[in-house]
């Protein structure tokens, strides 16, 4: 079994559960780099909002 997991950012919305990976992006910060140009947002203090959230102005 293996240990390796995909790279992935979790959105800290409250009660949101939506998460983004791209089968090719090796790390967190690959993710993140990548993520931001589909939408998603990083906050201060390390939180990540998907663009429904964003949207909905749960910053
Ligand atoms: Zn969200």
């Amino acid at each position: 079994m293996s240990a390796d997991l995909y790279a992935a950012v979790n959105c800290d919305g409250p009660d949101c559960f939506n998460a983004i990976h791209y089968p090719d992006a090796r790390t967190a910060t690959d993710v993140r780099r990548r993520s931001r140009q589909d939408g998603w947002h990083r906050r201060p203090g390390g939180r990540d909002l998907c663009p429904s959230c964003w949207k909905e102005g749960k910053r």
